[in-house]
Protein backbone atom coordinates (compact mmCIF):
# COMPACT_ATOMS: atom_id res chain seq x y z
CA UNK A 1 0.00 0.00 0.00
CA UNK A 2 1.26 3.13 -1.10
CA UNK A 3 2.18 6.06 1.31
CA UNK A 4 -0.42 8.26 1.54
CA UNK A 5 -3.25 5.89 0.50
CA UNK A 6 -6.25 5.38 2.54
CA UNK A 7 -9.67 3.85 2.58
CA UNK A 8 -12.32 5.93 3.84
CA UNK A 9 -15.69 3.90 5.16
CA UNK A 10 -18.65 5.68 5.59
CA UNK A 11 -21.84 4.84 7.09
CA UNK A 12 -24.99 6.56 5.80
CA UNK A 13 -28.24 7.63 7.63
CA UNK A 14 -29.77 4.29 5.74
CA UNK A 15 -27.22 2.23 7.13
CA UNK A 16 -26.14 1.39 4.33
CA UNK A 17 -21.42 1.36 3.30
CA UNK A 18 -20.70 3.57 0.97
CA UNK A 19 -16.63 3.83 0.26
CA UNK A 20 -14.84 6.28 -0.94
CA UNK A 21 -11.56 6.20 -3.25
CA UNK A 22 -8.15 5.83 -1.85
CA UNK A 23 -7.11 9.21 -0.76
CA UNK A 24 -4.10 10.26 -2.81
CA UNK A 25 -1.73 13.23 -1.28
CA UNK A 26 -3.06 15.12 -4.16
CA UNK A 27 -5.98 15.80 -2.28
CA UNK A 28 -8.46 17.28 -3.76
CA UNK A 29 -7.57 15.16 -7.54
CA UNK A 30 -9.39 12.25 -5.79
CA UNK A 31 -12.93 11.82 -6.54
CA UNK A 32 -15.23 10.97 -3.88
CA UNK A 33 -17.25 7.93 -4.48
CA UNK A 34 -20.98 8.95 -4.47
CA UNK A 35 -22.53 7.69 -1.65
CA UNK A 36 -26.12 6.97 -2.28
CA UNK A 37 -24.82 4.46 -5.05
CA UNK A 38 -25.24 1.18 -4.40
CA UNK A 39 -22.92 -0.45 -2.33
CA UNK A 40 -20.47 -2.99 -3.81
CA UNK A 41 -19.75 -6.46 -2.82
CA UNK A 42 -16.21 -6.79 -0.97
CA UNK A 43 -14.56 -8.13 -3.56
CA UNK A 44 -15.37 -5.75 -5.62
CA UNK A 45 -14.16 -3.06 -2.79
CA UNK A 46 -10.69 -5.19 -2.41
CA UNK A 47 -10.40 -4.21 -6.03
CA UNK A 48 -11.08 -0.77 -5.99
CA UNK A 49 -8.32 -0.36 -3.05
CA UNK A 50 -6.26 -2.19 -5.55
CA UNK A 51 -6.96 0.00 -8.34
CA UNK A 52 -6.34 2.65 -6.11
CA UNK A 53 -2.81 1.88 -5.38
CA UNK A 54 -1.88 0.74 -8.47
CA UNK A 55 -3.06 4.21 -10.05
CA UNK A 56 -0.43 5.85 -7.33
CA UNK A 57 2.12 3.24 -8.33
CA UNK A 58 1.30 4.90 -12.04
CA UNK A 59 1.72 8.50 -10.63
CA UNK A 60 4.61 7.89 -8.83
CA UNK A 61 6.33 6.06 -11.78
CA UNK A 62 5.20 8.31 -14.40
CA UNK A 63 7.72 10.99 -12.85
CA UNK A 64 5.69 12.78 -10.46
CA UNK A 65 2.67 15.26 -11.15
CA UNK A 66 2.78 17.92 -13.06
CA UNK A 67 -0.46 19.67 -12.76
CA UNK A 68 -2.58 17.03 -15.33
CA UNK A 69 -4.30 14.35 -13.81
CA UNK A 70 -4.74 12.49 -16.97
CA UNK A 71 -3.15 9.38 -15.53
CA UNK A 72 -5.51 9.24 -12.25
CA UNK A 73 -8.57 6.97 -13.26
CA UNK A 74 -11.67 7.96 -11.64
CA UNK A 75 -12.60 5.25 -9.13
CA UNK A 76 -15.78 5.19 -8.44
CA UNK A 77 -18.29 2.43 -7.22
CA UNK A 78 -20.83 0.56 -9.19
CA UNK A 79 -20.59 0.59 -12.97
CA UNK A 80 -17.42 3.04 -13.34
CA UNK A 81 -15.51 0.10 -11.88
CA UNK A 82 -15.34 -1.59 -14.30
CA UNK A 83 -14.53 0.68 -17.20
CA UNK A 84 -11.81 1.71 -14.42
CA UNK A 85 -10.37 -1.73 -14.57
CA UNK A 86 -10.46 -2.17 -17.76
CA UNK A 87 -8.09 0.93 -18.04
CA UNK A 88 -6.03 -0.04 -15.77
CA UNK A 89 -2.45 -1.82 -16.72
CA UNK A 90 -3.06 -4.36 -14.11
CA UNK A 91 -3.85 -7.54 -15.27
CA UNK A 92 -7.79 -8.70 -15.08
CA UNK A 93 -8.45 -10.60 -12.27
CA UNK A 94 -11.56 -13.10 -12.82
CA UNK A 95 -14.51 -11.90 -11.52
CA UNK A 96 -16.13 -15.46 -10.90
CA UNK A 97 -14.02 -18.21 -9.06
CA UNK A 98 -14.07 -22.26 -9.67
CA UNK A 99 -13.66 -24.34 -6.99
CA UNK A 100 -12.39 -27.63 -7.55
CA UNK A 101 -12.01 -30.52 -4.69
CA UNK A 102 -9.24 -31.60 -5.24
CA UNK A 103 -8.51 -35.43 -3.50
CA UNK A 104 -4.92 -35.96 -4.64
CA UNK A 105 -4.63 -39.56 -4.24
CA UNK A 106 -8.41 -39.97 -5.62
CA UNK A 107 -7.29 -38.23 -8.75
CA UNK A 108 -4.27 -40.40 -8.63
CA UNK A 109 -5.65 -43.49 -8.87
CA UNK A 110 -8.34 -42.48 -11.56
CA UNK A 111 -5.25 -41.23 -13.52
CA UNK A 112 -3.48 -44.28 -13.12
CA UNK A 113 -6.55 -46.41 -13.75
CA UNK A 114 -7.32 -44.50 -16.55
CA UNK A 115 -3.73 -44.28 -18.27
CA UNK A 116 -3.92 -48.33 -17.28
CA UNK A 117 -7.03 -48.62 -19.51
CA UNK A 118 -5.13 -46.59 -21.98
CA UNK A 119 -2.18 -48.96 -22.11
CA UNK A 120 -4.40 -52.11 -21.93
CA UNK A 121 -5.61 -50.67 -25.00
CA UNK A 122 -2.70 -50.28 -26.63
CA UNK A 123 -1.49 -53.65 -25.33
CA UNK A 124 -4.18 -55.60 -26.77
CA UNK A 125 -4.05 -53.63 -30.28
CA UNK A 126 -0.56 -54.61 -29.99
CA UNK A 127 -1.25 -58.02 -29.32
CA UNK A 128 -4.26 -58.02 -32.02
CA UNK A 129 -1.71 -56.68 -34.81
CA UNK A 130 0.58 -58.92 -34.08
CA UNK A 131 -1.32 -61.79 -33.95
CA UNK A 132 -2.84 -60.32 -37.52
CA UNK A 133 0.08 -60.22 -38.61
CA UNK A 134 1.13 -63.74 -37.56
CA UNK A 135 -1.39 -65.17 -39.41
CA UNK A 136 -0.63 -63.17 -43.03
CA UNK A 137 2.11 -64.32 -42.41
CA UNK A 138 1.21 -68.02 -42.02
CA UNK A 139 -1.01 -67.02 -44.82
CA UNK A 140 1.60 -65.61 -47.25
CA UNK A 141 4.27 -68.72 -46.29
CA UNK A 142 1.57 -71.25 -47.42
CA UNK A 143 0.69 -69.20 -50.44
CA UNK A 144 4.09 -69.13 -51.48
CA UNK A 145 4.26 -73.05 -50.69
CA UNK A 146 1.49 -73.99 -52.15
CA UNK A 147 2.81 -71.63 -55.61
CA UNK A 148 6.17 -73.45 -55.57
CA UNK A 149 4.19 -76.85 -55.47
CA UNK A 150 2.13 -75.87 -57.87
CA UNK A 151 5.15 -75.01 -60.12
CA UNK A 152 7.20 -77.75 -59.18
CA UNK A 153 3.83 -79.98 -60.19
CA UNK A 154 4.14 -78.34 -63.74
CA UNK A 155 7.43 -79.11 -64.13
CA UNK A 156 7.45 -82.78 -63.35
CA UNK A 157 4.17 -83.27 -65.61
CA UNK A 158 6.54 -81.11 -68.17
CA UNK A 159 9.46 -83.08 -67.54
CA UNK A 160 7.04 -86.50 -68.22
CA UNK A 161 5.31 -85.02 -70.96
CA UNK A 162 8.86 -84.77 -72.62
CA UNK A 163 9.81 -87.65 -71.41
CA UNK A 164 7.05 -89.22 -72.99
CA UNK A 165 7.54 -87.61 -76.17
CA UNK A 166 11.15 -88.77 -76.64
CA UNK A 167 10.41 -92.23 -75.82
CA UNK A 168 7.45 -92.36 -78.68
CA UNK A 169 10.34 -90.62 -80.77
CA UNK A 170 12.66 -92.91 -79.65
CA UNK A 171 10.41 -96.30 -80.19
CA UNK A 172 9.35 -94.69 -83.77
CA UNK A 173 12.71 -94.39 -85.11
CA UNK A 174 13.57 -98.20 -83.54
CA UNK A 175 10.33 -99.65 -85.55
CA UNK A 176 11.75 -97.56 -88.48
CA UNK A 177 14.75 -98.71 -88.65
CA UNK A 178 13.63 -102.06 -88.16
CA UNK A 179 11.43 -101.77 -91.22
CA UNK A 180 14.48 -100.31 -93.30
CA UNK A 181 16.46 -102.88 -92.19
CA UNK A 182 13.85 -105.40 -93.39
CA UNK A 183 13.58 -103.14 -96.70
CA UNK A 184 17.65 -103.79 -96.99
CA UNK A 185 17.60 -107.13 -96.08
CA UNK A 186 17.82 -109.43 -99.14
CA UNK A 187 14.78 -111.88 -99.68
CA UNK A 188 17.21 -114.71 -101.76
CA UNK A 189 20.73 -115.09 -101.22
CA UNK A 190 23.44 -117.30 -102.88
CA UNK A 191 23.43 -120.43 -100.36
CA UNK A 192 27.80 -120.62 -100.95
CA UNK A 193 30.43 -119.02 -102.89
CA UNK A 194 32.16 -121.19 -105.17
CA UNK A 195 32.46 -122.89 -108.21
CA UNK A 196 29.61 -124.39 -110.08
CA UNK A 197 30.81 -127.88 -110.59
CA UNK A 198 27.24 -130.21 -111.26
CA UNK A 199 23.88 -129.45 -112.25
CA UNK A 200 20.46 -130.89 -111.52
CA UNK A 201 19.43 -133.78 -114.18
CA UNK A 202 20.69 -137.10 -115.10
CA UNK A 203 24.00 -138.03 -114.11
CA UNK A 204 25.89 -141.06 -114.24
CA UNK A 205 22.95 -143.19 -114.97
CA UNK A 206 20.85 -141.56 -111.98
CA UNK A 207 18.94 -138.21 -111.66
CA UNK A 208 20.79 -135.77 -109.51
CA UNK A 209 18.34 -133.90 -107.95
CA UNK A 210 20.51 -130.53 -106.94
CA UNK A 211 23.39 -127.98 -108.02
CA UNK A 212 26.71 -128.87 -106.72
CA UNK A 213 29.29 -125.77 -105.59
CA UNK A 214 32.86 -126.25 -104.84
CA UNK A 215 34.76 -124.86 -102.25
CA UNK A 216 37.23 -125.02 -99.25
CA UNK A 217 36.07 -127.31 -96.32
CA UNK A 218 34.46 -124.44 -94.01
CA UNK A 219 33.09 -122.26 -96.30
CA UNK A 220 30.07 -120.92 -94.84
CA UNK A 221 27.11 -122.44 -96.15
CA UNK A 222 23.79 -119.61 -96.11
CA UNK A 223 19.80 -120.25 -95.86
CA UNK A 224 18.68 -118.88 -99.08
CA UNK A 225 15.38 -117.54 -97.40
CA UNK A 226 13.86 -116.91 -94.18
CA UNK A 227 12.60 -119.79 -92.76
CA UNK A 228 12.42 -122.49 -90.09
CA UNK A 229 15.07 -124.98 -89.53
CA UNK A 230 13.28 -128.65 -89.70
CA UNK A 231 16.38 -131.06 -89.84
CA UNK A 232 19.96 -130.77 -88.81
CA UNK A 233 21.96 -133.76 -88.72
CA UNK A 234 22.69 -137.27 -90.10
CA UNK A 235 21.23 -138.04 -93.58
CA UNK A 236 21.70 -141.20 -95.70
CA UNK A 237 24.11 -140.11 -98.48
CA UNK A 238 24.53 -136.54 -97.36
CA UNK A 239 26.54 -137.32 -94.22
CA UNK A 240 24.94 -134.17 -92.66
CA UNK A 241 22.59 -131.89 -93.56
CA UNK A 242 20.08 -128.78 -93.08
CA UNK A 243 16.40 -128.77 -94.27
CA UNK A 244 14.96 -125.11 -94.04
CA UNK A 245 11.33 -124.50 -94.36
CA UNK A 246 10.21 -121.16 -95.78
CA UNK A 247 6.92 -119.31 -95.89
CA UNK A 248 5.70 -120.12 -99.02
CA UNK A 249 6.10 -123.94 -98.20
CA UNK A 250 9.04 -124.83 -99.98
CA UNK A 251 12.16 -126.32 -98.50
CA UNK A 252 16.05 -126.11 -99.25
CA UNK A 253 18.41 -128.74 -98.39
CA UNK A 254 22.17 -128.08 -97.78
CA UNK A 255 23.99 -131.82 -98.01
CA UNK A 256 27.33 -132.74 -97.33
CA UNK A 257 27.90 -129.96 -94.99
CA UNK A 258 31.11 -130.35 -92.62
CA UNK A 259 28.86 -128.87 -89.54
CA UNK A 260 25.60 -127.41 -89.05
CA UNK A 261 25.45 -124.15 -86.83
CA UNK A 262 21.42 -124.42 -86.38
CA UNK A 263 19.12 -126.98 -84.58
CA UNK A 264 15.64 -127.95 -86.09
CA UNK A 265 12.86 -125.93 -84.75
CA UNK A 266 15.24 -122.17 -85.50
CA UNK A 267 14.30 -119.54 -86.96
CA UNK A 268 16.52 -118.18 -89.84
CA UNK A 269 17.02 -115.26 -91.88
CA UNK A 270 17.72 -114.91 -95.42
CA UNK A 271 21.88 -115.10 -95.73
CA UNK A 272 22.51 -116.27 -92.04
CA UNK A 273 25.11 -118.70 -91.60
CA UNK A 274 23.34 -122.21 -90.85
CA UNK A 275 26.45 -124.71 -91.60
CA UNK A 276 30.08 -125.02 -93.16
CA UNK A 277 31.06 -126.81 -96.30
CA UNK A 278 32.46 -130.40 -95.58
CA UNK A 279 33.19 -133.68 -97.65
CA UNK A 280 30.52 -135.95 -95.86
CA UNK A 281 28.60 -138.95 -97.41
CA UNK A 282 29.08 -139.78 -100.86
CA UNK A 283 31.20 -136.99 -101.98
CA UNK A 284 33.98 -136.48 -104.39
CA UNK A 285 35.45 -133.65 -103.00
CA UNK A 286 34.54 -130.48 -100.92
CA UNK A 287 31.19 -128.87 -101.61
CA UNK A 288 27.64 -127.67 -100.98
CA UNK A 289 24.93 -129.95 -102.79
CA UNK A 290 21.76 -127.88 -102.93
CA UNK A 291 18.03 -128.92 -103.17
CA UNK A 292 14.78 -126.86 -104.01
CA UNK A 293 11.97 -128.90 -103.42
CA UNK A 294 8.74 -127.10 -104.12
CA UNK A 295 5.31 -127.81 -101.88
CA UNK A 296 7.96 -129.39 -99.30
CA UNK A 297 8.35 -132.61 -101.70
CA UNK A 298 8.96 -131.74 -105.91
CA UNK A 299 12.51 -131.26 -106.42
CA UNK A 300 13.45 -128.98 -108.79
CA UNK A 301 16.24 -127.20 -110.55
CA UNK A 302 18.21 -124.91 -108.07
CA UNK A 303 19.22 -122.59 -110.86
CA UNK A 304 15.77 -121.74 -112.56
CA UNK A 305 14.33 -121.16 -109.06
CA UNK A 306 17.36 -119.41 -107.93
CA UNK A 307 17.34 -117.47 -111.49
CA UNK A 308 13.98 -116.43 -111.03
CA UNK A 309 14.78 -114.56 -107.82
CA UNK A 310 18.11 -112.64 -109.24
CA UNK A 311 20.61 -115.70 -108.32
CA UNK A 312 23.07 -116.80 -110.82
CA UNK A 313 24.82 -119.81 -109.89
ZN1 LIG B 1 25.18 -132.79 -105.40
Amino acid sequence: MQEGTTLARHTKADGRRAFTAPRTPFGNRSHRAECDRKPVSGRVAAAVVAAGALATGVGAAGGGFDGGDTRFLPVAAGSDLAAALVHSTAPAQPDVRTVHAVEPAFEAAKLMRSEGLFVRQHVDQAIRHASEGFTARQAELKRQQDAAAAEQARVDAENARIAQEQARAAEQKAAEEAAAAAARRPTVVKPAEGQFTSGFGSRWGTTHYGVDIANSIGTPILSAMDGVVVEAGPASGFGLWVRVQHNDGTITIYGHVNETLVSAGQQVQAGQQIATMGNRGQSTGPHLHFEVWVNGSQKIDPVGWLGERGISL
